[in-house]
């Protein structure tokens, strides 16, 4: 039933907390502050400038990093209502799921990594944590967005074992091997939902892929030929919105109806239930996640493989290198303020505390900014 809270949801009365102790909000729930926060911070603002598939500066009329985190959340409170989970927390993590995520889309962050690799390397789930525990700059009392540790829990979708020792409490149910909350399931999967689909708009938008490629896909034709057959005569444009709609739709039924299913044969108590159900509770039935990771398939193969995204990828790629390679080499070319940050964290940890300032700096650039800095090292 719509609008109804279930027992097994988040509850933000009833939250786990927040790393550095504060006075709770008064005209918001503890989840809609997390929300309000990342709103507010400035690694969301440079979402809009980061690359999700093109790179920002390629068009105006593909989804950047922020429309896209915005899709997700669309997506996300839309089923979260539905199953009567936790809105204000499925869209705080909904919208915080992708801060940490490097210029340039994966090409940036697989050059990063590398470039990481003696220093404990660079994965963007675990940098999206770190943007909102500690790199953003805007409390007196503490660093970070002192989020809640629900929405931490979300943020890190994974993350490897060695890693999560380091963590504390966020990083124990990668030790323990048990889930996160429904709502940090769904956010995740939303975000599945969103970029399958919105990659196929973009893809067909670009030129990069066709009509008649993407009919491959099982769930691509299905609702093809239901459009195509009720209206012969529409125009490309709204044949592929008409299609691309209905493809989110029977994904979110179908994610709707198994997970509903999920959460009444268990019958979870409540969060922690969900959190030891041993299994996700939020998910795909068998034959819908078959025909997701098909549509994945195509799109690897034929979109993010595709020889103009490739060539994009290898100039990010070095770009991004060259930037963390010179910086590395020589912090004096830093911001001021990185600079003395840099300084700091050297002096605790030796060049491994350098280098993941100088990763600090490279990751939170937006495709424009990076590309002016590779510019002004390549002039100087
Ligand atoms: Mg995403």
């Amino acid at each position: 039933m719509n609008g109804v809270r279930a027992p097994y949801a988040a509850d933000p009365a009833r939250s786990r907390g927040r790393r550095h102790p504060e006075p709770g909000p008064n005209n918001r729930s503890e989840y809609q502050r997390d929300r309000d926060r990342i709103v507010h911070s400035a690694a969301f603002r440079r979402l809009e400038y980061k690359t999700q598939v093109f790179v920002n500066h390629e068009g105006d009329m593909f989804r950047t990093r922020l429309t896209h985190s915005l899709e997700v959340a669309q997506i996300a409170r839309t089923v979260a209502r539905t199953l009567g989970l936790d809105e204000d927390l499925t869209e705080a993590i909904a919208l915080a799921h992708d801060l940490g995520h490097t210029p340039f889309g994966h090409a940036g962050q697989d050059a990063l990594n590398e470039c990481m690799q003696v220093y404990g390397g660079f994965e963007h789930n675990l940098q999206s944590l770190r943007v909102v525990d500690e790199l953003e700059e805007k409390y007196a009392a503490f660093n970070g967005l002192n989020l809640t540790f629900e929405a931490r829990e979300g943020i890190l979708k994974h993350c490897a074992v060695k890693v999560a020792r380091t963590l504390g409490d966020v990083g124990e149910r990668f030790i323990a091997g048990t889930f996160p909350g429904a709502e940090a399931q769904l956010a995740n999967l939303a975000d599945e939902i969103a970029y399958n689909n919105h990659d196929v708009d973009d893809g067909l938008r670009a030129g990069l892929i066709n009509i008649d490629q993407l009919r491959e896909a099982g769930l691509f034709r299905e609702q093809h030929d239901l459009v195509t057959g009720a209206w012969p005569k529409l125009a490309v444009r709204r044949v592929v919105h008409e299609t691309v709609r209905r493809m989110i739709d029977v994904q979110i039924k179908d994610l709707v109806a198994t997970s509903r299913a999920e959460f009444e044969a268990l019958g979870p108590a409540d969060i922690d239930a969900v959190r030891a159900a041993g299994h996700a509770c939020v998910h795909f039935s068998a034959d819908m996640r078959e025909r997701t990771l098909e549509l994945k398939r195509f799109l690897r193969g034929r979109l993010y493989k595709h020889e103009r995204v490739d060539r994009m990828t290898t100039d990010a790629r070095h770009k991004v290198r060259i930037l963390f390679t010179t910086f590395m080499a020589d912090p004096g070319l830093l911001p001021a303020d990185h600079r003395l940050r840099t300084r700091e964290a050297e002096a605790r940890l030796g060049d491994a505390g350098r280098a993941r300032m100088v990763a600090d700096y490279v990751a939170g650039m937006t495709d424009r900014y990076a590309i002016a800095e590779f510019e002004r090292i390549n002039d100087s």
